[in-house]
């Protein structure tokens, strides 16, 4: 359990912060240092960096765990202070200059601003199967259920770095690995793509559209079809969709907040939006790199500002350092 949980639902918060990936975490470390009551609250700790098996671009490691590096941000967010609520967030309001937070479990809290960190969610494949055998087979997270396939023959879908980091994961697991890329290139970096080429049990399958997923009570096949209307089918027992993800802002419609045309948050150099007191940061923002370092840095940002925003005019105080 965190050092730090909610004690009381009738506390007035500065910030309450949507999410504890990299932006969301950092924001709380900025945040409290800054003496700002601070809330974080999200469903799980790390986002997709925790779901990450090796992190090898943070600086400062030449090589992490993604859950650790996720741990890491959170003890250091806890140690400023920064509460931690692990619920979904279902809905926020705005109430004068101020915003109810509604949780899953009925929750409402007040709070002054609000930061936005929540990132993407994973992208479906939408093909008949999928659905139904999400969890009996079909996964989004090769990290996570990787090692329930030891020996066994999986598909993973996808051409950019999530795809080749799985099926290079996978190749070291699994009996059989097929990746099934829809163009006729990779999206993802070259050193990747040569990982995956230099696993002995990896078959690339370019050109490759999934056209549905079969099984009764759990994954048996994969029904596919090339460019030029070849069909086939695959004899499988796991399917790994890492084919990108999109952003999930629908429910907070009613606060009229900018979205780009793919639903991302709109937000000025600074992490504002255009609803005075909120900000948002990371990848659910519209920034092109979505990457865990620049998700640090916007956490950052949205904090400080969060900060300025509650100041006014007023100076501001130094960065303040808890005690020994
Ligand atoms: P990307 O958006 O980079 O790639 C998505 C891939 O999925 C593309 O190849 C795309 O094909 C394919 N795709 C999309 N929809 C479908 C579909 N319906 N059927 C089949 N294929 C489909 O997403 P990633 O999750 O790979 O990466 C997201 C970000 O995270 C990137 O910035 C990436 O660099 C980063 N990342 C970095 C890692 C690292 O540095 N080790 C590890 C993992 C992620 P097409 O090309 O045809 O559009």
């Amino acid at each position: 359990m965190p050092e730090h949980t909610m004690s009381n639902d009738k506390k007035e918060y500065d910030v309450v912060i949507v999410g504890a990936g990299p932006a969301g975490l950092t924001a709380a470390i900025y945040t409290s240092r800054r003496a700002m009551k601070t809330l974080v609250i999200s469903k799980d700790v790390g986002g997709q960096i925790a779901l990450t098996d090796d992190v090898e671009n943070y600086p400062g490691f030449n090589s992490i765990g993604g859950l650790e590096l996720a741990q890491k941000f959170m003890e250091q967010a806890n140690k400023t202070g920064a509460e931690m609520l692990f619920e979904e967030v279902c809905g926020i309001n705005q109430d004068g200059k101020e915003f109810i937070v509604s949780t899953s479990s009925n929750r409402q809290i007040k709070t002054k601003t609000v930061i936005l960190a929540f990132g993407l969610t994973p992208r479906n494949l939408d093909v008949p199967g999928e659905k139904e055998l999400t969890g009996r087979g079909v996964t989004y997270c090769a990290t996570c259920d990787g090692p329930l396939y030891k020996g066994k023959d999986v598909v993973v879908v996808g051409g950019g770095n999530s795809a080749l980091d799985a099926a290079e994961y996978m190749s070291k697991i699994a009996n059989q690995v097929y990746l099934l890329v829809r163009k006729d290139k990779f999206r993802g970096e070259q050193v990747l793509a040569q990982q995956v080429h230099d696993a002995k049990n990896v078959t690339v399958m370019f050109n490759t559209a999934t056209t549905g997923i079969l099984g009764k009570d759990r994954v048996e096949g994969l029904t596919y079809e090339i460019d030029g209307g070849k069909k086939g089918e695959l004899k499988i027992q796991g399917i790994f969709i890492e084919i990108g993800h999109v952003a999930t802002t629908k429910w907070l419609d009613n606060l009229g907040l900018e979205l780009t045309e793919r639903k991302e948050i709109k937000i000025t150099e600074d992490c504002e939006t255009n609803v005075p007191g909120i900000f948002a940061a990371g990848d659910i923002t519209q920034i092109t790199y979505k990457q865990a370092v620049i998700s640090a840095g916007e956490g950052c940002k949205a904090a400080l500002q969060a900060y300025r925003y509650l100041q006014g005019d007023k100076p501001l105080l130094p960065d303040w350092t808890p005690k020994k």
